[in-house]
């Protein structure tokens, strides 16, 4: 390819709003344009590359046995109505109408569209274990898009949806499809880091996120340094401190009066101590807690909504006081996953004044009887703490847990940070800023049941069947190869999603010089190398300057002196090496396609 006959309008200047490198080399070099916020054009050179990665996605989904559809992206809003995701969705999905008033959805997520399609077709347990997926265009009206594709609105996403008869079949398409996608980024270039996930607003149990390294990361990672634990902050656990051991008799409980101090940093300073010395104590309020609360204090009065007979109550709305030691924070996720809940938050000021009957700062587990008491691991490995009197201006020192409190329920609650230890080794724990790529996840019966899909086992009888679900940002991940390869000057391409894998620039395009990259380039395509030749008219130190930015992996410099040589050679050189070779001319077709296909090969 000519350069003259492409579209590549590079550009010297930074996009002001391009703060990362994918981000600002993808306008430089010509692959990507805005069109508004969030909304991108891929140009010939980036669409090379994007169609690289999809064909690598493509093949590994085609490999495990997934079968290829292409759903319509505007989808009924009916479907959404169905499985209950028409009003949990939020602002995010951009829903329309049509001419006659009908709801539509242009697809976030298309769990409901391939189920849909799957509950008309699926009959007999012969169909299953089935993989369905789409490489297709997903649209979410982030507030927020920057990023450049990191988050865009509309994206293109790998989604996999796969039906089951039983959890043995689950577990194995869910092996595969992780074991595919480590193959898909290895073979993109990408380090990525699989961590367990949360399984957040998706609902289900078992789960997988694939993440990147990344600053600007929207993910914090907890990550041991002696074993492969990795797991997002907003599920990870650690270990918990040793308990104390039962030395001598601690001293009673005993009141302190400590006027006006209600915050943990007042407290710290009034008694000359540190936060971890504290039992703190929050009200939280929750919502749709599906746990069981019989018995539980003040849980007498709550309303309660079965969901079905066979399924424990719901509460739809319940408090709880919530106690940690005072230097850490409550993961509300994992709060919420004990809890079973859909969503928790702090309680307003006035409901911690009514629910525990005592001025806001002055919370404490010892004599409340008018909350569940959840606390966290931490308060069992306090040798005796300090904590609010449940009365004005008063707090309690040598307080011992299961001796002067004793909670309703104990659980791993806290947010982990850099430092605590590693729940499997004992290891130091660190955090990462990372951006999620793919996410595997199993499904249960969610949508297969709310959305009434069935089959007919051997012997005739009705089933529901499993699902996963399995996604990978398809620009996301491209754009992730340019933040893990490049340098100051541009791209550096790994083979596999190299625009073109070779660029041809003659010193100056005319006379034997043409000849010879005219021929070089026509032999290379013969082998199935992609080339661009650079017959611009322009100075040596632009065409240079330009094949750094665009980060074609090797670039060859046909010039007349090397030509006029007793043996002529051509200049060749890997981007990102600081060597150049010189290749004879007679050999560098061969030599060229033997260092190409080598990397393709990985
Ligand atoms: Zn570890």
């Amino acid at each position: 390819m000519l350069f003259t006959q492409t579209f590549i309008p590079t550009l010297r200047e930074v996009p002001a709003d391009a703060v990362i490198a994918s981000h600002r080399l993808m306008f430089r070099s010509g692959m990507l344009r805005k069109l508004a916020n969030g909304l991108f054009a891929y140009l010939p050179l980036g669409l090379r590359s994007f169609r690289k990665v999809e064909a690598i996605v493509r093949e590994e989904m085609n490999g495990i046995r997934g079968l290829e559809i292409k759903p319509s992206v505007v989808v009924p809003g009916e479907l959404w109505k169905e499985s209950g995701r028409w009003d949990t969705m939020g602002d995010a999905m951009l829903r329309v109408q049509n001419r006659l008033g009908g709801d539509f959805v242009v697809s976030p997520t298309a769990e409901e569209a391939v189920t849909s399609l799957v509950r008309d077709a699926l009959a007999s347990y012969r169909q299953l274990p089935l993989t369905l997926y789409q490489i297709n265009t997903k649209y979410r009206d982030e507030i927020r898009p920057r990023y450049g594709l990191m988050r865009g609105r509309e994206f293109t996403m790998k989604d996999a949806y796969s039906y089951h008869a039983d959890e043995a079949s689950l577990d194995e398409t869910y092996r595969a499809m992780g074991l595919a996608y480590r193959r898909i980024f290895k073979r993109c270039g990408l380090s990525v880091i699989p961590v367990r996930a949360d399984s957040g607003a998706m609902g289900g149990s078992d789960s997988e996120e694939f993440m990147v390294e990344s600053t600007i990361g929207d993910n914090t990672l907890i990550l041991c340094r002696t074993c492969d634990y990795a797991a997002n902050v907003e599920k990870a656990a650690c270990k918990a401190e040793a308990a104390p051991s039962q030395a001598a008799a601690l001293p009673a409980l005993e009141p302190i009066h400590t006027p006006s101090v209600t915050t943990i940093a007042q407290l710290c300073d009034f008694l000359k101590t540190d936060a971890r010395s504290f039992i703190k104590t929050l009200i939280y309020r929750a919502r749709n807690v599906a746990l069981d609360l019989s018995g539980a204090p003040g849980s007498a009065g709550l309303a309660k909504r079965a969901s079905s007979p066979e399924a424990s109550p719901v509460y739809p709305e319940a408090f709880f006081a919530v106690a940690i030691r005072g230097d850490l924070e409550v993961n509300e996720v994992k709060l919420a996953a004990v809890l079973k809940a859909s969503e928790v938050s702090l309680a307003a000021d006035e409901e911690v004044v009514r629910l525990t009957a005592a001025p806001r700062g002055f919370a404490g587990p010892v004599g409340l009887t008018s909350l569940p008491l959840v606390a966290d691991l931490s308060l069992s490995a306090l040798q005796e703490g300090i904590t609010g009197a449940l009365q004005a201006d008063t707090h309690y020192v040598h307080v011992v847990y299961g001796r002067d409190f004793v909670p309703w329920l104990s659980a791993d609650l806290r947010t982990v940070v850099s430092g605590d230890r590693c729940a499997l080794c004992g290891g130091e724990l660190y955090e990462k800023k990372g951006n999620e790529l793919g996410h595997i996840f199993k499904l249960g019966y969610k949508y297969t049941r709310s959305m009434q899909v069935s089959y007919l086992d051997e012997s005739g009888q009705s089933h529901i069947p499993l699902m996963g679900t399995y996604g990978i940002g398809i620009d996301r991940t491209l754009a992730s190869v340019i933040e893990e390869h490049h340098d100051e000057e541009g791209i550096i391409w790994p083979m596999a999603v190299a625009p073109y894998q070779v660029i041809i620039i003659p010193i100056t395009y005319a006379g034997p010089v043409k000849a010879l990259a005219d021929t070089l380039a026509a032999d290379l395509e013969q082998d199935r190398i992609e080339v661009l030749l650079d017959d611009r008219n322009e100075r040596p130190g632009v065409k240079f300057k330009d094949a750094d930015l665009l980060g074609i992996p090797y670039r060859v410099v046909v010039g007349e002196k090397n030509l006029n040589r007793d043996v002529p050679v051509v200049e060749v050189k890997r981007r990102g090496d600081a060597i150049m070779r010189l290749l004879e001319v007679s050999k560098a077709k061969a030599e060229l396609s033997r260092l190409v296909y080598r990397e393709l090969a990985g």
